[in-house]
């Protein structure tokens, strides 16, 4: 399959991780779809380049998702390569997370994806030739002390990504996740300001701190979580289906 000219959505594609691979997508000649809720950032982004096109629209609005999918379909094409990368995480010890954080993390990170996957499908015919891939995380394989909820969220990301190998077995289509460790993205910053505030530490010793999660003990760049997912769109990866690949310096399950 030679992707040139076909279309690919990456949620979250304004930011970090998502960016990153909307970008390397670009690179292969696709029209990429960059989703978020940050409509001005998705609009600086598309005048910069010419196979960016921003499409607004929160991954927890079921009705924004399938509209937003079937007008970029319109648009650009049926989504043959579809990124699942919208994402929060927001630590909260066990005994102080609420039902309302529990449920925006549910609603973000796994429901999000359940909506993406099928809008995406929808504009694909039955036979057609597909590579849906999800952001998960380490969180995904093992559990993370402070992110109960998180962890929960990638878990059934890796779930949801199984399922659906084994239901298209046989199909032109694929369905992978990627399970990085702590990578150099706003997340980490976000974190890294938090751990500093409420234990009194920098933000440099607090981005030490959550480098040293990663078995190497160095923050991941999002190149390298990149060149995994446009390995995943080549013909070289048509036999690797219904996997979580760990991109983590070293063993996590
Ligand atoms: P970012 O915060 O840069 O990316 C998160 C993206 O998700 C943003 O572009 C944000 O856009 C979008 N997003 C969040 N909530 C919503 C929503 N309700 N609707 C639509 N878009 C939403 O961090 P990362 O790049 O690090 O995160 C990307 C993914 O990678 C996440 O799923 C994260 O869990 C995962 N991950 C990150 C790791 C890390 O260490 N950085 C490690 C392992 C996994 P906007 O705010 O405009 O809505």
């Amino acid at each position: 399959m030679n992707v040139t000219g076909h279309h690919a959505v990456v949620t979250g594609g304004g930011t970090g991780i998502g960016l990153s691979i909307a970008l390397g997508l670009a690179g292969l000649g696709m029209e990429v779809s960059i989703t978020g809720r940050d409509e001005e950032r998705l609009g600086t982004l598309a005048d910069m380049h010419p196979r960016l096109h921003a499409l607004p629209m929160d991954v927890t609005d079921e009705a924004a998702v399938r509209e937003g999918f079937k007008g970029a379909a319109e648009r650009h094409g049926p989504v043959c390569v579809c990124v699942a990368n919208a994402g929060i995480a927001e630590p909260a010890r066990f005994r102080h997370e609420t039902l309302d954080h529990w449920r925006k993390t549910m609603a973000t990170n796994l429901d999000g994806v359940f909506l993406t996957f099928q809008a995406a499908m929808a504009t694909l015919e039955r036979d057609a030739w597909g590579r849906m891939i999800a952001i998960s995380s380490i969180a995904g394989l093992r559990g993370l002390s402070g992110a109960v909820s998180y962890t929960a969220s990638k878990h059934g990301v890796i779930g949801l990504m199984r399922g659906l190998s084994e239901e298209y077995m046989g199909s032109a289509m694929t369905f992978n996740a990627i399970c990085p460790g702590y990578v150099d993205t706003p997340i980490v910053e976000r974190n890294a300001a938090q751990i500093a505030a409420s234990q009194g530490m920098t933000e440099d010793d607090a981005r030490a701190l959550l480098a040293r999660g990663n078995r190497h003990k160095r923050l991941l760049a999002t190149d390298e979580v990149t060149a995994t997912a446009l390995w995943l769109v080549s013909d070289a990866a048509r036999s690797v289906n219904g996997q979580a690949i760990q991109i983590a310096g070293g063993q996590v399950s």
